[in-house]
């Protein structure tokens, strides 16, 4: 699509662009965070369930040591607390003793090391694992043994004599009871200097470890080795709180086996996210670019006609402020020939808007195969067009494109049944490597179409500087003119109209004069038309009709007539103001004649008949003035209920031409006088004209022959008072 003008593009691909960047960030960052989530609260379970283990771990360790120490210390009490061994330790049968204490540390599974000692610490029999020992339990055993003799011996008679804990022996580390031996009762009828206590002790090593690790299901349940540090241990201390020695175990990790367990699951539920958010991500995008798309259509319709299919306005300015871009990069020239069809109104006013639709695409269309696909063509306006491209040869490539538009208006368009001949004026202005704005470059182009427009329209005008000084003077008139209608600095002069057989005056025209202060008169054919274009012409036409009545009063034999505009029969008022003007002034509208040219007949036939009707009403007479300069024709006279007819100079002064002229006025004026509507024959210079006119069927007659346009004093002279200077009379 070369006419949607490339910002626009450009524009909205960036922001397509940035918009799937931020997304697909914002869709990573969240699959990320989700991961990191998921996995951390994963790990913290896992750890949870590692830390929970161990706990229970801890525990059955410490528990299965208390056990062991429970189970010597239970043992003790039973071999203690023995009536048997209070007879025959205390009556001191050695024999007993070792039977029954030293010889039962064989295999037993209970303790190992079996001890009797008196108060004073003395040994009375020492055995370990079935063979008596020499050596002295103070060496053997830690510190720990005398507070265990401290505890058992001091005990109260309420207490039990007894005390258990760990200890280091040369062995090892060991449980360790101590007891007094007596009653099962507990009483016992031996003096304390002469008590006997009895020692058990039961060997913690590597297999009875291994034992507890099977009883209680303590995986690697064992002693801690050289230099090994871990969390996972528990202390064995002697009574005095001293370290012996720690047991460890190995940490079963439930959690990580859960962890391992489920993650292959949560990354397959990670990915299934993952995958979702793809998929949201991707379809989220697709009506992403559906809505951009939909608002480049959007664009593109804003930016387009219609009608036409073409560039609208606001799509040419942008297209063509691109163009000026590339012409001030690239150093080329860019042209803009603007468009304004002629006599399209009228096409459209006369065959209705349908065929006016056809009419400007048929135009569109046929511009577009002229332009071809390297400028711009819009439609600006209602009936106006512009084009525009870059060119290193601007001034030749327009040349030749302006006759080549113009040769294709030169042929009539066929549309269906009807077939509609309009033109166009062209305005060129060109933008050298691009130094003048697009908002200038239109500018220009529409003042130098307006200059086409005005000089006799069907061609093409180039800029000029010197347009801006006419235009510029033009916009001064203007104000200056609507400061003299204000101040009512305009004057009214009046030019007789005679008889044609008498040449007696019978009648004025009243003609509009200025006097621009600063510079002298201005003419009429001047200050009408921007008048006209302006609107001042409402307050214009009435200040000359109003004027005009009131000099007339005091010349009760004349007749009056005054010029109206075509727009001023735009004011729906218009008759009501001419009504006021006649009743303030009391002037007998029969006395005056509206002259008007056809203009606003073709271009408005209904209104025209309608505002025409109204003013009859008044009693005024109305007359088609110019005829024989423009379309008018004699149907026209009859058609709109015309009371007269000027016949327009141009056509009298071809009277001296020859007989031609001569035939064709009179068949005019025939034809007129058979619908009984009387002629007026205007720019009358000659006798002989003034002759001819009066054969021809003329009855009234006016021109510098009998009087130019005159102030009133100078009417005032000339009334009744015969001939005019110049005339004389046939
Ligand atoms: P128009 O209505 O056709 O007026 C007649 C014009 O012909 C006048 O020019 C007049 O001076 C000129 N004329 C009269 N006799 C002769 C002659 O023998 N030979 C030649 N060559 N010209 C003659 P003027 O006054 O310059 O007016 C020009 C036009 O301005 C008028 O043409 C009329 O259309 C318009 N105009 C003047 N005053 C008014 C006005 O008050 N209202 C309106 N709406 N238009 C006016
Ligand atoms: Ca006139
Ligand atoms: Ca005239």
């Amino acid at each position: 699509m070369r006419l949607l003008p490339s910002r626009i593009r450009r524009s909205a691909t960036l922001g397509r662009r940035s918009a799937v960047t931020s997304m697909l960030l914002a869709f990573a960052m969240v699959v990320v965070l989700v991961t990191i989530f998921i996995l951390t609260a994963l790990d913290r379970i896992a750890e949870y369930a590692n830390r929970l283990d161990d706990a229970r771990s801890r525990e059955t360790t410490t528990g299965s040591l208390h056990m062991f120490e429970g189970q010597l210390h239970a043992t003790l009490t039973d071999y203690a607390a023995w009536d048997d061994a209070a007879r025959y330790v205390y009556a001191g049968d050695q024999d007993w003793i070792v039977d029954n204490y030293g010889e039962m540390t064989v295999n037993s599974d209970l303790f190992d090391t079996a001890i009797v000692m008196d108060s004073r610490q003395n040994v009375l029999m020492a055995y370990q694992d079935g063979v008596p020992v020499s050596w002295s339990p103070r060496d053997y055993f830690d510190a720990s043994l005398a507070t265990l003799f401290d505890k058992a011996g001091s005990a109260g008679p309420d207490a039990v004599p007894e005390a258990a804990g760990f200890m280091r022996t040369k062995r090892g580390i060991a449980a360790v009871g101590l007891a007094l031996i007596r009653q099962k009762s507990g009483a016992l009828d031996v003096p304390r200097p002469d008590r006997r206590f009895l020692i058990f002790a039961h060997h913690l090593d590597e297999a009875k470890v291994r034992k507890l690790a099977q009883t209680y299901v303590i995986d690697g349940l064992r002693f801690t080795g050289e230099g090994e540090v871990t969390a996972n241990a528990v202390d064995i201390r002697n009574l005095h709180g001293k370290l012996l020695g720690r047991l460890v175990w190995n940490s079963r990790l439930p959690g990580n086996m859960g962890y391992a367990e489920v993650r292959p699951l949560v990354y397959c539920a990670l990915a299934m996210v993952g995958l979702f958010f793809l998929l949201l991500f991707v379809s989220g995008s697709n009506t992403l670019n559906r809505l951009k798309a939909d608002e480049a259509a959007a664009r593109h319709l804003a930016m387009s006609d219609r009608l036409s299919g073409l560039l609208n306005r606001t799509g040419f300015f942008v297209a063509l402020e691109d163009l000026v871009s590339e012409g001030r990069r690239s150093g080329s020239d860019v042209a803009l020939l603007y468009l304004d069809l002629d006599g399209f109104k009228e096409v459209n006013d006369a065959y209705g808007h349908g065929t006016g639709d056809k009419l400007i695409r048929g135009v569109a269309a046929g511009l577009k195969t002229l332009v071809g696909n390297d400028a711009i063509l819009a439609r600006v306006g209602g009936d106006e067009f512009a084009i525009a491209f870059l060119s290193a040869e601007i001034a030749r490539v327009a040349d030749d494109l302006n006759d080549r538009i113009l040769g294709f208006f030169d042929e009539p368009f066929v549309i269906g049944e009807r077939v509609a001949t309009i033109g166009t004026s062209i305005g060129v202005a060109a933008s050298p490597r691009g130094k003048v704005s697009g908002e200038e470059l239109v500018r220009r182009a529409d003042m130098a179409m307006y200059h086409a427009k005005e000089t006799g329209r069907g061609r093409a005008e180039y800029y000029r500087p010197e347009m801006d000084a006419e235009r510029e003077e033009r916009n001064m008139l203007e104000i200056d003119l609507r400061i003299a209608i204000e101040r009512r600095e305009l004057a009214v002069v009046f030019q007789p109209v005679m008889d044609a057989r008498s040449f007696r005056l019978i009648g004025v025209e009243a003609l509009c004069r200025w006097n621009r202060a600063g510079y002298g008169p201005v003419s009429p054919d001047i200050f009408i038309p921007i008048a006209e274009s302006t609107g001042l012409i409402d307050q214009l036409g009435l200040f000359v009709l109003h004027r005009a009545c009131e000099t007339i009063a005091s010349w009760p034999e004349l007749k009056l007539a005054v010029n109206i505009s075509p727009g001023q029969f735009r004011d729906p008022a218009f008759a009501v103001h001419v009504g006021s003007v006649f009743s303030k002034t009391k002037t007998e509208p029969g006395r005056v004649t509206l002259e008007m040219t056809e203009g606003y007949f073709i271009q408005n036939a209904e209104r025209a008949r309608a505002a025409l009707a109204k003013l009859k009403q008044l009693g005024v007479k109305i007359a088609l003035d110019d005829f024989g300069a423009g379309f008018s024709s004699v149907g026209y006279l009859r058609q709109f209920g015309f009371d007269r007819m000027k016949i327009d100079k141009s056509l009298v002064h071809a009277l001296d031409e020859g007989a031609r002229a001569v035939d064709l006025l009179q068949a005019t004026v025939a034809l007129a006088r058979s619908l009984d509507i009387p002629v007026t024959a205007e720019g009358v210079e000659t006798e002989e004209q003034a002759i001819a006119l009066r054969l021809s069927g003329c009855d009234e007659l006016q021109g510098y022959l009998f009087g130019r346009p005159m102030s009133a004093e100078e009417i005032d002279a000339i009334r009744g008072g015969g001939m005019p200077c110049g005339a004389s009379a046939a």
